[in-house]
């Protein structure tokens, strides 16, 4: 059980050779977070660019197209909404839902625009207005709302908000208070960007969702959210050239498509990583050993006497330190790759690598996390201020705290002929490690 005393990791730590001053034990749980997943997010970004550049190619053969099958470029942006809209209603993503169905009335709303353009000028620029701002708004508020279940009561009250929205529309149009509409209208930029046809309402509403959804994808960069900047984007290329034929169906097309393809990553994304550090999952680590070549060395760690330490400073100061080991996994030299293999326990695989080519590495790895100051403290502190400035003057609450880990390794050989059986005696050599006295590599 957790002492009576709760603990948390301080949130400056003191330095230890080699290690930055300040805050060093946050700048680990923070890149647990952001460059796990640095390559696979890259790559989460490559498809949906890839979409936006057929998109623009698409445009003058839709273009012909319109010319022949008017009605196939009209349901477009419907077709293209379709397959997000049902991925997201299978997986029960209810913001996934909520933006398909703006996708599919943005697309709308954009047509129409360009349609009333010269006989209802007037119609034609609220509606406009009304995708430049309500499409970019919506997109950023679901960067920050939690995932709801679509058929929850929450989800459920997410896609309340869209007839709400349109209700609000309606009835400014209906009943003639377009007037109110009209501070939008006299916003101007200061000055003139070449290229750039939107309003001012519209700029605002663009790069507000844009610096909201970047500072999203800073702190979680999550394919879905990699996704939900790159939709924004499609959206500003279809407003920005509403006016010109087979442009928004296009563009909002593309944009369907790739909400549609963030769903799919962030599916894989949470399968195949482990939540708490970051680090591939033991599904990721069984693809991977079902890939290997003849020569592989893999090593397991185990944290030493975890569940003594948990009952010492509590779960969440736990969880923190796996976060911190993982880190430390996730540098390892000699091109091992790291996973999570289960609760305190992780595994470290070195393709085409022997042993004792991997041993300074691993040794470098244990010594590294052994030296891993973890300050500590309790939080009874004061929250007066000055009480507390002087108790933490007396250094009363301080507390630095160590972990350790044991390692076993083993490589293919003549005798361990798979995986599997490299495993188990990897583990089998941890077991030695652990009975050797602990904080040690055995082979
Ligand atoms: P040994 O040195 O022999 O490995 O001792 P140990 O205490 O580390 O091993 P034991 O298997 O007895 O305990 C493992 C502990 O790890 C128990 C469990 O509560 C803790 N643990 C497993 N997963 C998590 C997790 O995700 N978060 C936290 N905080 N603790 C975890
Ligand atoms: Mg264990
Ligand atoms: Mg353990």
């Amino acid at each position: 059980m957790a002492p009576g005393r709760t603990w948390v990791i301080m949130e400056e730590c003191g330095s230890v050779a080699g290690q930055r001053r300040g805050a060093a034990f946050h700048g680990f749980l923070q890149d647990a977070c952001s460059l796990s997943s640095a390559i696979p997010i890259a790559r989460t970004l490559v498809v949906p660019f890839g979409l936006l550049l057929l998109a623009q190619h698409a445009v003058p053969l839709l273009q012909e197209l319109a010319a022949t099958h008017g009605t196939l470029l009209t349901v477009l942006p419907y077709l293209a909404a379709a397959l997000p809209l049902s991925t997201a209603l299978l997986l029960q993503r209810s913001r996934a839902v909520y933006l398909a169905i703006w996708l599919a009335l943005g697309g709308w709303g954009l047509t129409l625009a360009r349609a009333y353009a010269t006989s209802e000028p007037l119609l034609s620029a609220v509606l406009f207005h009304a995708c430049g701002i309500l499409l970019p708004l919506n997109f950023a508020l679901c960067g920050y709302l939690p995932e709801y279940r679509s058929a929850s009561l929450r989800g459920l009250l997410l896609l309340g908000l869209i007839p709400l929205q349109l209700a609000l529309l309606g009835w400014l149009l209906w009943s003639g208070r377009t007037d109110l509409l009209l501070p939008l209208n006299r916003l101007q930029l200061p000055a003139a960007v070449p290229g750039l046809r939107l309003p001012g309402a519209v700029v605002l509403a663009f790069l507000f969702a844009l610096a909201l959804l970047a500072a999203r994808f800073w702190r979680q960069p999550s394919p879905f959210n990699a996704g939900l900047l790159m939709v924004l984007l499609a959206l500003a290329v279809a407003c920005n050239r509403a006016a010109a034929p087979a442009v928004p169906e296009a563009f909002v097309a593309a944009a369907s498509l790739i909400l549609a393809v963030a769903l799919v990553l962030h599916t894989h994304h949470i399968a195949y990583r482990d939540e708490l550090t970051g680090l591939p999952s033991r599904r990721a680590l069984n693809e991977y050993l079902a890939n290997l070549g003849r020569r592989y060395t893999i090593a397991m760690l185990d944290v030493d006497h975890f569940k003594q330490f948990n009952d010492t400073y509590g779960h969440d100061v736990g969880d923190q330190v796996l976060r911190m080991v993982a880190s430390h996994l996730r540098r390892v030299g000699g091109g091992g790759k790291a996973f999570r293999y289960g609760g305190e326990e992780f595994t470290i695989v070195f393709a085409g690598k022997e042993a004792e080519q991997v041993r300074p590495q691993l040794e470098e790895l244990r010594e590294a996390i052994a030296a891993y100051p973890l300050v500590l403290r309790g939080t009874d502190r004061p929250t007066d201020g000055r009480a507390g400035r002087r108790r933490r003057g007396q250094g009363q609450r301080r507390h630095t705290a160590h972990v350790t880990i044991s390692i076993g390794m083993a490589s293919r050989s003549r005798e361990l002929r798979d995986p599997a059986a490299v495993i188990k005696a990897a583990d089998e050599a941890l077991y030695r490690a652990k009975r050797a006295g602990r904080n040690r590599l055995a082979t």
